[in-house]
């Protein structure tokens, strides 16, 4: 087994690796340095008017204005905000490629002179500081840079372009808005969808990438847990909802540890948990919010069932009557898990590890975070492959290993990509991967 695998990847690469001209090569390079001070004025825009999930629109109205000057088709507000453009040059295949567009309500502690003072009005309607601490801002700067990189490269490839902003990333709503707006009535569905991530704990110069599970499904879980409330110095005259509470907090633990086989990863937390006023009052109810991670819809089903099975037979165990038996909702849509295509991945690395060099392309364990980039495979219809774009100077790598500091992760206030080699790197991985599918 394992030797078929090798030899397939052994063929896999050098077939595909050699397919870039280096022609090719050299005038992406050279072009990703032409336009490289425009791309870092509008990083440095982007991050400095960063938008929440849904509220995208100035950022939507940048990505759109820049498409429309490269001569793509666009469209407009395609779910929320969402943008996407069509090129077609002659007959080839179709290539997707996905940026998202949000930031997150956060207050941005890098003191950086580019640093974010924007703020703005979260779904619950508090003013919010607001910061692009998923670093959606280099993934669009990069976008634009591959869309640039790609027309003034017209004459080298054929086939049709298809670029997607997605809004409203981080709370997974963005893509299914696009597709449910008929993202693929305008747009060919493609033969191949790609994106990058930018990683807060690579170098900049560096690639991650892993085949097959490479982020997480998520679901959201809103459970309302019902008891009968009164004078809390009378616990015999309620059924105390807050106990019944604690008492399934600590069951669902056994969920993953208990009746999951041990080789499927997954993840139950529950991450907020709301009930009662005061000391002395026993309420009758209490809500709480699950986040419920995992890697195929098995042990998603598994997962949820046990839930469901824990909280009734819990709730009946403290004496309430079915009227009373815990309410349980799943945000829908939930976030699949994004699995990247082995032969697309395969054939990528083969073009990255050409270009970057075989110490510069590494492979990344999954992580339980999620990403709506899976839903461009259309229920594994289309080969997708998102991958890892490093971030950082390697001295500041070395420093905090040196310190034995932890550095700052994506969503943290400390955030902060170095831009040149970062954005650089992106365009050239993402214009050259392009081309490589293109059949360039
Ligand atoms: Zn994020
Ligand atoms: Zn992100």
């Amino acid at each position: 087994m394992r030797a078929r695998l090798s030899l397939l990847f052994f063929f896999g690469y050098i077939g595909f690796a050699h397919s870039q001209s280096p022609q090719a090569v050299k005038a992406v390079q050279d072009y990703s340095r032409t336009i490289y001070p425009t791309l870092d004025r509008l990083y440095k825009d982007l991050h400095q008017t960063p938008e929440l999930s849904l509220h995208e629109e100035k950022t939507a109205q940048k990505m759109a204005a820049e498409l429309k000057a490269l001569g793509f088709q666009v469209k407009e507000k395609m779910g929320a905000h969402g943008v996407v453009g069509v090129l077609m040059n002659g007959p080839g295949p179709t290539v997707l490629i996905r940026t998202d567009m949000d930031a997150l309500p956060l207050e941005e502690k890098t003191g950086l002179p580019y640093a974010s003072k924007a703020r703005g009005v979260n779904a619950a309607g508090n003013e919010v500081n607001i910061m692009h601490a998923c670093g959606h801002d280099i993934h669009m700067t990069v976008f634009v840079g591959t869309a640039r990189t790609l027309v003034q490269l017209k004459n080298q490839w054929k086939g049709t372009l298809v670029m997607v902003a997605q809004s409203a990333e981080e709370n997974g709503l963005g893509a299914d808005l696009m597709l449910k707006a008929g993202l693929f009535d305008f747009a060919p569905v493609p033969d191949f969808a790609i994106a990058l991530h930018d990683n807060p704990f690579l170098p900049a110069g560096t690639i991650g990438y892993r085949e097959g599970p490479f982020m997480a499904s998520v679901d959201m879980m809103d459970i309302t847990v019902f008891g009968e409330g009164g004078h809390g110095a009378a616990p015999h005259t309620t059924k105390d909802p807050v106990v019944l509470s604690a008492q399934m907090v600590m069951a669902f633990q056994t969920v993953v540890s208990r009746t999951l086989n041990p080789i499927d990863p997954a993840v139950v937390t529950v991450g907020s948990i709301h009930g009662g006023t005061v000391h002395n009052i026993t309420p009758d109810e209490v809500k709480m919010q699950l986040t419920l991670r995992s890697y195929s819809p098995e042990v998603r089903e598994k997962i949820i069932e046990s839930i469901r099975r824990i909280s009734t037979s819990l709730a009946q165990s403290v004496g309430l009557d079915n009227s009373k038996m815990p309410q349980i909702s799943i945000r829908d849509p939930q976030t699949p898990a994004t699995v990247n295509d082995p032969t697309l991945t395969r054939r990528l690395i083969g073009v990255f590890r050409t270009q970057f060099g075989q110490d510069k392309v590494v492979e990344m364990e999954p992580y339980m975070v999620g990403e709506d980039f899976s839903r461009f495979d259309m229920d594994k219809k289309v080969p997708i492959c998102m991958f890892w774009l490093g971030t950082l100077a390697p001295e500041r790598i070395q420093a905090a290993k040196a310190k034995g500091e932890q550095l700052p992760s994506l969503h943290s206030p400390f955030f902060a990509p170095v831009p040149e080699p970062t954005i650089k790197t992106g365009v050239t991985a993402m214009s050259l991967a392009a081309l490589n599918l293109f059949g360039k």
